[in-house]
């Protein structure tokens, strides 16, 4: 708690950015950048009015270059701030765009809180609706010092319905409560696994546990996300599927989210 006191005071919004909505997620490989990348990309879709930007603090690894489809160094602006990188009509900042990809992990730990401290501060957006930040994975330091530096709208939490999945999204949940940061509710991925060739659905990580979760939480569910290959393909070839195939069902499983949290 003394941390918290001591962070909060210091909160700072980013310039230029009307409302910072982070995703995030319990443990590993739930889904947590494959639903930021579609949020960021169904807020556009949605409203072609507003501005949206994708910041990727997953400092440890990076999925948003991939999966946007981008590379290379930002440019720097006159006031020496980084130039996002723009593709579907985001622009995209990543800890990826800053450091190779084969970089040793102990050299990145040692510069994490710096380049956290870049990635808030020294990017130059321009004027954003919607900032769509891809937290790292659990409850730790990069997930407390972005809460307590920047003034955040909500928070999304993606679970699949598997129980350790939802104990960490649970120990999630009560990390926003405690730095005051609204948790807009849980996007339950993997849900349902329907064959493509009889049709049968199948619930491979459970059917519901994040609604239960939800209920004990007092949280809103914001939407279910098939487990689909379409996902899958779109996401690994750098197409997500909001933007490749909008209207697929499972685009429109992310663009009924995005009308949930704005
Ligand atoms: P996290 O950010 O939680 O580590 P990712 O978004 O990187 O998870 O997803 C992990 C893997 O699972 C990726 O290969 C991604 O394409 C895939 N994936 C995520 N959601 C789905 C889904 N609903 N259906 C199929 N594959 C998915």
């Amino acid at each position: 708690t003394q941390v918290m006191s001591r962070g909060l005071p210091k909160q700072k919004p980013i310039d230029g950015v009307k409302q910072v909505i982070v995703v995030a997620s319990g443990k590993g490989g739930v889904g947590k950048s494959t639903t930021a990348v579609n949020l960021a990309l169904a807020l556009s879709a949605n409203d072609s009015s507003k501005a949206v930007g994708l910041l990727d603090v997953d400092v440890y690894g990076p999925s948003i270059p991939k999966m946007m489809n981008l590379k290379g160094d930002p440019e720097l602006s006159q006031s020496n701030l980084m130039r996002p990188l723009l593709n579907y009509g985001i622009a995209c900042m990543s800890m990826g765009f800053l450091v190779e990809e084969t970089a040793p992990i102990v050299w990145r730990g040692l510069m994490v809180m710096s380049a956290i401290e870049k990635l808030l501060r020294q990017v130059d957006w321009g004027q954003l609706d919607y900032l769509v930040v891809d937290m790292p994975p659990g409850t730790g330091d990069v997930q407390l010092s972005v809460s307590q530096n920047i003034p955040i709208s909500g928070a999304v939490i993606v679970s699949t319905p598997q129980d350790i999945a939802l104990m960490d999204a649970h120990k999630g949940a009560e990390m926003f409560r405690k730095v005051h940061v609204p948790v807009l509710g849980l996007v339950q991925n993997m849900s349902v696994f329907q064959c493509p060739k009889c049709k049968h659905k199948t619930h491979i990580f459970g059917a519901d546990g994040a609604r239960r979760l939800a209920r004990t939480l007092d949280l809103d569910i914001l939407g279910d996300i098939p487990l689909h290959l379409n996902i899958r393909e779109a996401s690994d070839t750098g197409q997500p599927i909001v933007f490749s195939q909008p209207e697929s069902d499972e685009a429109k499983a992310y663009l009924r989210i995005a009308t949930e949290v704005v």
